[in-house]
Order: C-alpha cells, then sequence, then structure tokens
C-alpha cells in the first residue's frame, strides 16, 4: 500500500537524502538501504546511508558497504546529514525507536520521512508510506519501488540486484518461509537477470563463519539448548561469560535460534542472549503460533508472526522463567 504518493515528486530534482535502518541491521536492512543507495546516487541526489550501529562481519562484502556512515563513529556528521537531508528513509522499521540512538534525532528532523517497511502495526511518522505487511522482505518492496512505483526496471544495476537478492535470501531463510511466494521467485529471477550472481551471495553470507563462530554454535548446542515436550517448544539461553568466552562478535548470534526450531516436533523457538544492557529476546515458530503477540505482550517488542523479537531488562533466569510462565496459556495452539 502507497500513500502520500504526492511527495514523490521531490524526486524529479537532485535532493539531500538520507537512508536510515533499524538498530543492528540484518542483511534485508542493510540490503535495502544499500540497494536504494545505489539507486538514488545514479539519479543523482547527494545521499548518505546512517546506521546506529555496525552490523554482522557475514555481510561485510556487500557493495557500498564502505560508504555507510556508523552514527557512534561520526556522531557530528551523521547528526548534521540527519538535520538538513530533504528526505530521510526509513527502511525495514515501522516504530521509531528501532533505530536507537538515532530515534531523537530522526524524530525532530525537518526532512519529509518515507517509509518502506514490512511490519506490523506501522507507527504514524511518514509523510510518504510504501508498506506491505505481506512481503517476505523490504528489498522486495524496494525492488518493486524501483521497478513499478517509479518505473525504472533499467535502473537495477548488478549492484542493486546484489543487494537486493542478499537481502531477500536472509529474510526468508534462503526462500524457505511461507512468506516466499511465486511472487518473490519472479522478483529473484529477475535480479539474477539483473546481474546478481545468486551463487557468490550464497557463499558470502553463509560460508563466512569463524572457527569461533562455529565453535560457539557447537557450544551453545551442548550447553545451552532446553527443549520443552510438554510444549512442543525449545529455547536457548546464553550467557555474558558465554558471550565472552567465544569473543561473540555482531551478527555471531544470528540463525542460531533456528536449530532450536529443527528439533522434530518443536513448534516454537526462543534464544534469550544476556547483552551488556539487557537481555535480548528472539521467538521463532510454525504455522499461526503468534511470535509477535508474545513479544509484544510480555517483552516489549514486536514483530512478524513467525519471527519476533523484544528485550527485557530483567535477569537472564528471570526472563527465562517469565518466558516458560507464559507457555501454557498458549497450550492448545502449541500441541494441536
Ligand atoms: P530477530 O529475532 O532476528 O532479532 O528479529 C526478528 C524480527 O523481530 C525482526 O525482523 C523484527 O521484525 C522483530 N524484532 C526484533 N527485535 C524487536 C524489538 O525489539 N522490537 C520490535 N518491535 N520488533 C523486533
Ligand atoms: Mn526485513
Amino acid at each position: 500500500m502507497l500513500t502520500g504518493q504526492i511527495h514523490l515528486r521531490l524526486l524529479s530534482e537532485p535532493k539531500n537524502i538520507v537512508i536510515t535502518t533499524h538498530h543492528k541491521p540484518d542483511g534485508d536492512a542493510l540490503g535495502s538501504s544499500l540497494a536504494l543507495y545505489h539507486w538514488l546516487k545514479a539519479k543523482r541526489h547527494a545521499v548518505e546511508v546512517v546506521l546506529s550501529s555496525d552490523f554482522p562481519t557475514f555481510l561485510d562484502w556487500m557493495p557500498g558497504r564502505e560508504d555507510v556512515i556508523i552514527y557512534p563513529t561520526a556522531k557530528d556528521r551523521a547528526t548534521d546529514l540527519l538535520q538538513h537531508a530533504d528526505i530521510i528513509f526509513c527502511l525495514d522499521y515501522s516504530a521509531l525507536s528501532r533505530t536507537n540512538i538515532l530515534e531523537p534525532i530522526i524524530q525532530h528532523a525537518a526532512g519529509q520521512k518515507w517509509m518502506i517497511d514490512h511490519h506490523l502495526d506501522p507507527e504514524d511518522f511518514a509523510s510518504l508510506r510504501y508498506w506491505d505487511p505481506s512481503a517476505a522482505a523490504t528489498a522486495q518492496l524496494i525492488y518493486s519501488f524501483i521497478c513499478t512505483v517509479i518505473g525504472d526496471k533499467e535502473g537495477l544495476t548488478a549492484e542493486i540486484a546484489t543487494c537486493l537478492y542478499a537481502g531477500i535470501m536472509t529474510d526468508t531463510g534462503s526462500f524457505r518461509f511461507r512468506s516466499t511466494t511465486s511472487a518473490v521467485h519472479q522478483i529473484i529471477a529477475s535480479l539474477i537477470d539483473a546481474g546478481a550472481r545468486n551463487w557468490e551471495i550464497h557463499e558470502r553470507v553463509y560460508n563466512s563463519s569463524t572457527e569461533s563462530r562455529l565453535k560457539f554454535l557447537g557450544y551453545c548446542l551442548l550447553n545451552c539448548l532446553e527443549v520443552i515436550p510438554a510444549y512442543n517448544t525449545a529455547i536457548f539461553s546464553v550467557s555474558k561469560e558465554d558471550l565472552q568466552q567465544f569473543n561473540v562478535t555482531t551478527g555471531d548470534t544470528e540463525g542460531l535460534v533456528n536449530y532450536a526450531l529443527s528439533v522434530k516436533g518443536i513448534r516454537l523457538a526462543a534464544l534469550f542472549i544476556d547483552r551488556t544492557e539487557l537481555i535480548k529476546l528472539s521467538l521463532r515458530s510454525i504455522g499461526d503460533i503468534p511470535c509477535n503477540e508474545i513479544c509484544k505482550k510480555y517483552f516489549n517488542g514486536g514483530g512478524h508472526l513467525n519471527a519476533s523479537g523484544g528485550s527485557s531488562n530483567e535477569e537472564l533466569s528471570q526472563v527465562v522463567n517469565k518466558f516458560k510462565s507464559i507457555l501454557p496459556a498458549y497450550k492448545e495452539i502449541l500441541t494441536t
């Protein structure tokens, strides 16, 4: 759904544009941001990508990643760019709080905010909104924004196609999730036609673990996994000490929760990580089990039906116990 399209005419003249996305960007967040960056640059806009944090090392190959501005290392410049932007793109988030430290700067910036996103319950901060919660990835929406809304399929360069492919691939679990429709496969086909080297992108994202990351995975499988058969639920709880022992960096825990979901019969999987500031929670489910409802109601978060996240200020063990105490309320849906 596109609202506020009247503002699109702003793009007919070169503008100052800043692209933002959520804290700790994943493949979809960074891929969408860099694809749009390349496209806007080719249209002669002055454009920068400003992130609230670094991004996982398995994304440290994406075309254009060396140009991104990471707020904590360039506060004045990032603030200045945001304050003077004509347009701030808000990609892959629908709540400003997901931009973490950038939230107040974006909130008070004078420029227009244009949201392109696929998360539920969008906040009302954007003058232009291209939003579809049924989209598999924000990268899918960037593709249709460029090709359909703007009508510039010829503008799809190999760089743009590569970033979009990576975004859709990571947000669909390599084209496995329910969101992977035939329309998604058709988009993927045209991204390959436009120059995305699909095999190379899989290789770069999925075969880039360090030895310690792989050993951390082995450690978690052996020591941090708890299966609760009565509720078809499996959880990982990872302590601060575990993270320190394996020198875990941004992105190293990505995908871990899926191992809990891969246990036969498991319908709900949770990952609790004791980060320095708070406990971060990731939930994944099968079928109609509403991860987003659980995260929103109990863990100050949200997301999609089958993939959501949240956080808590309590102790790790308290958060895990709280989660376990919620399971009886979902017993029927978890066990039928
Ligand atoms: P992950 O578990 O990979 O961190 O996040 C999965 C999905 O949950 C994300 O795509 C995002 O939609 C959502 N999500 C993760 N963390 C949060 C959070 O703290 N708040 C909200 N509202 N959504 C989150
Ligand atoms: Mn996404």
